[in-house]
């Protein structure tokens, strides 16, 4: 039987970050996907990410420190992948526009921007007239917008890639088409992942298997589902660049990428575990976009898309220990936010691993806490 030390379930954004941080400390692993990896929610998100904020003094939230810690990461993690790879993951720091068009909005984004300031993100209003100095394809009827230049994106498959072949080649070893059925636990351990393909020994396991993370925890006696969430997306094509920055409005965004592609996003619906996409998510997007931008409307539609975020009980993700197990640890239920919140989460789950006091206090993350009724502070 293949015996490892950590064996991870799961090759999304937030396994395959997991197996490459666990691989630069000199772990052996083996993750596990019950197809082939990085193909669900993780290759389907827009690949947003937040601004960095400056640290100040007092406090912090744990949710913003794991949020900024992320984005600090991140061009970090990018540089060391190219370097690792030769794969440019396609971060960029294009910074982007949050706007408004009505007077409702507009007081929502100024309580957001009220955030930014005590979280020591940089952003500027800009005033009416003066749109088009930041992003000129902007629609000028708009009521309110503020720039954000430090906000950034990134490619996901061009990131999946990169880490796959990071952590294979500090030899990672990768089992796709290989699904977790169950565990075997002797007390408070697990010492044994059964897969259609036979077992696997572990000392240690990660759960990060996405929307599936919950069946495989109820496998364990745990309850802590990771609900999916249907998001729909539909690339448009131009002839030339229309666009430089994110646009954002609310749930609806744009992302440009740099090859005249721009994504737009994205629905949000409980339809279980469908994907198909609907025309009516379809009609609402690409309205929503041309009223941004009224120069998409020329622009050609090359795909539509959906994936499933994993949700959690409440706003925040799952990340710590599984309890009544000491070599469970879960890393997943991160909605709208796995791309951004994987470096930070990655890191932790080593020091769960090397059995070091995490860099974060885990306590607002772990399963048995008390559901979070706050603010997603994640969406920025
Ligand atoms: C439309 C859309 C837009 C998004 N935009 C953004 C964004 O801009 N920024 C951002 O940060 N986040 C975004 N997200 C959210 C982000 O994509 C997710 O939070 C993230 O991808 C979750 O990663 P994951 O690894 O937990 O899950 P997944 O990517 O779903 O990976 C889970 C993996 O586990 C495997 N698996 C499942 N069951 C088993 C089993 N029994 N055995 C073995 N393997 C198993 C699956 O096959 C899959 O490969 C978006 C999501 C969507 C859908």
């Amino acid at each position: 039987m293949a015996r490892y030390e950590v064996v991870i379930v799961g090759g999304g954004v937030i396994g395959l970050s997991i197996g490459y941080a666990l691989a630069r400390s000199g772990v052996s692993c083996v993750i596990l996907d019950r197809t082939e990896l990085g193909r669900e929610a993780s290759w389907a998100g827009a690949g947003m990410l937040p601004p960095q904020s400056e640290p100040r003094p007092g406090p912090i939230h744990p949710s913003v420190e794991l949020r900024s810690w992320s984005a600090r990461l991140y061009p970090e993690w990018s540089a060391a992948l190219l370097d690792e790879t030769g794969i440019d993951n396609g971060y960029r720091r294009t910074g982007g526009v949050d706007v408004a068009w009505t007077e409702a909005e507009e007081q929502a984004l100024r309580t957001t921007a009220g955030r930014w300031r005590v979280e020591g993100i940089a952003f500027e209003r800009l005033a009416a007239g003066d749109f088009g100095r930041v992003e000129p394809a902007l629609n000028p009827e708009l009521r309110l917008v503020y720039f954000l230049p430090d906000r950034a994106q990134v490619r996901n498959p061009r990131h999946l890639r990169a880490l796959a072949v990071a952590f294979t080649g500090r030899g990672g070893v990768i089992r796709a088409n290989c699904a977790v059925e169950g565990f075997i636990a002797r007390g408070d351990r697990v010492v044994e992942v059964r897969t259609e393909a036979g077992a696997f020994q572990a000392d240690q396991v990660i759960v990060a298997a996405g929307a599936w993370s919950g069946r495989l925890l109820d496998a364990l006696g745990v309850h802590a589902p990771t609900p999916p969430l249907k998001g729909q997306l539909v690339l448009l094509r131009g002839d030339r660049p229309l666009l430089r920055r994110i646009v954002e409005h609310g749930k609806t965004y744009l992302v440009p990428r740099d090859d005249d592609r721009i994504l737009v996003g994205a629905t949000e619906e409980d339809a279980g575990f469908d994907v198909l996409p609907t025309a009516d998510a379809f009609r609402a997007l690409t309205e929503a976009a041309v009223r941004l931008c009224p120069e998409l409307k020329e622009a050609r539609v090359e795909a539509t898309w959906t994936g499933l975020r994993p949700g959690s009980f409440d706003t925040r993700p799952y990340i710590g220990l599984v309890p009544g197990y000491r070599n469970v640890v879960v890393a997943s239920g991160h909605k709208r936010a796995g791309l951004q919140l994987s470096p930070a989460t990655a890191e932790l789950a080593v020091d769960l691993v090397l059995g070091r006091p995490p860099r974060i206090d885990l306590a607002h993350f772990r399963i048995d806490r008390e559901p979070s009724t706050g603010d997603d502070v994640f969406r920025s």
